[in-house]
């Protein structure tokens, strides 16, 4: 066994000397020498001390890993619209000065201004949101899971703890999320009825019974099936729990506030209105999918049930902060207007035309016309992402660069590690950024970003 070297750990620079040969970090001092002495310590249980400048090089490495690490704004060139690695939906520009004028003052959050005692959280946003959902009543919580969560926790009791819910259904959503794990996690004994492929009316029938709690449907994302495939439609699912009088809950997942068929041209996705008409108890979402609002989870549906999940002493483990209220307030007013073309960046992203994004596509080709990069405008196409509607595509326009000295792969590190950051995906030898996803405000700092690149080729 060999022991480290006692003369070479003397060799070992100071913090003090490290630091000062760094120079100027964008990082608060406590955290450069945190780091430092870090690396240090590692570098002392080490047999072999490397030299100066290695641990000079592996000190800045882990100081712009952890800087990069920060939550920044980046340009999403993917053509996902809805990237849960980059934020799902950006907010609209009510909503973004809604966070600043609530979060940056004092608000009424629980003041009723007229009797100047104790007010409801978020009287205005279940108010408006009920009118948007078609429900009698709605609430908000944190995420869709969330949701998932409270409503299992409320109808799933002791001597009813059963959900009864298909095997198709029984689907994992991106980030080793699972609706089973979450529903038993809640508290619930799964009652799978059907197969993978096919579940009857006759199915879910059969097991509905004294422990029932609720029947739960969840609307399939992320992928589809097709060929001998069978789902009883809602409204008979409806029925048939009704004669049993147990409770049908509809997990949407994204909720489409708008008839995407027609506003979109692409294929339907339900929306909760359809879903409450057809007679399900409650419906819960997500409001940072489609909807294109802030991270929090709908639930919309019976007020009798809404105000029991309200005053389940869950509820207030599970609620959404002033920050999110005032921005969905403005998402849900946005669609109310009949505006969320204009007002809710996802959706404009979905419904501009292809022309126009053909138009922005060439300025960006001539601007960076001195790039030293080969880039030329293609056709492509998009995708609504976030587990919602994952056969649709629509057309699009996507820039394709290409380098003469540079990888695909070097490129769009290269792109990434940019300032903005811009996400892009690889084809081939070719970096594909799509329009579509790129905010119509970032267009300069996207040419920017091209031209920087070029320069390092
Ligand atoms: C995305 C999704 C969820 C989780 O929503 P979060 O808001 O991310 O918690 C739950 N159910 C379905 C069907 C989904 O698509």
């Amino acid at each position: 066994m060999k022991f480290p070297d006692p003369s070479a750990k003397r060799a070992i620079p100071a913090v003090d000397a490290v630091l000062n040969e760094l120079g100027d970090i964008n990082l608060p001092r406590r955290v450069v020498v945190n780091v430092i002495r870090r690396e240090l310590a590692s570098i002392r249980r080490k047999q072999a001390v490397p030299g100066r400048e290695l641990i000079m090089d592996q000190v800045r490495q882990r100081l712009s890993r952890l800087m990069q690490s920060r939550i920044q704004r980046v340009i999403n060139g993917t053509g996902t619209v809805i990237h849960t690695n980059l934020g799902r939906a950006p907010l609209g520009p009510e909503s973004v000065s809604a966070l600043a004028e609530i979060g940056g003052r004092y608000s009424n959050l629980e003041l009723n201004l007229e009797s100047g005692k104790r007010g409801g959280r978020a009287v205005y946003l279940e108010h408006n949101l009920a009118v948007l959902c078609g429900s009698d009543s709605a609430t908000v919580v944190n995420n869709c899971a969330a949701a998932l969560v409270l409503i299992v926790k409320h109808y799933c009791t002791d001597d009813r703890p059963d959900v009864v819910i298909s095997r198709g259904e029984l689907i994992q959503i991106g980030g080793g999320f699972r609706i089973p794990e979450i529903l038993e996690a809640s508290g619930a004994r799964l009652r799978e009825v059907g197969t993978t492929n096919r579940t009857t009316v006759q199915d879910y029938v059969r097991a509905m019974g004294a422990s029932t709690g609720l029947v739960l449907r969840v609307h399939r994302s992320n992928f589809f099936m097709e060929g001998f495939v069978e789902a009883p439609p809602i409204r008979e699912l409806v029925t048939a729990a009704r004669k049993k009088r147990i409770p049908v809950v509809e997990d949407l997942g994204s909720g489409a506030l708008i008839h995407t068929d027609r506003a979109l041209g692409i294929e339907h996705e339900p929306m909760p209105s359809e879903s409450l008409q057809a007679g399900v108890d409650l419906v819960c979402f997500s409001g940072d999918k489609l909807m294109g609002g802030a991270q929090a989870g709908v639930i919309a549906g019976k007020g009798r049930v809404v105000s029991a999940l309200k005053k389940h002493p869950l509820y207030r483990a599970l609620r959404c902060d002033k920050l999110a209220l005032a921005s969905m307030q403005a998402c849900v007013d946005a669609y109310l207007a009949g505006e969320e073309d204009t007002a809710v960046p996802v959706i404009s992203m979905l419904s501009v035309p292809v022309d126009a994004l053909q138009c922005r596509a060439d300025a960006i080709r001539e601007a960076a016309e001195k790039s030293t990069l080969d880039i030329s405008v293609r056709s492509g196409t998009t995708r609504v992402g976030g587990g919602t509607l994952p056969r649709a595509t629509m057309d699009s326009i996507v820039l394709e660069l290409r380098s003469a000295t540079r990888s695909a792969a070097e490129l769009s590190v290269q792109l990434r590690t940019g300032s903005p950051p811009v996400v892009a995906t690889i084809s081939g030898n070719r970096v594909r950024i799509d329009l579509r996803t790129v905010l119509p405000a970032e267009d300069e700092a996207l040419t920017a970003a091209i031209l920087a690149v070029g320069q390092m080729c």
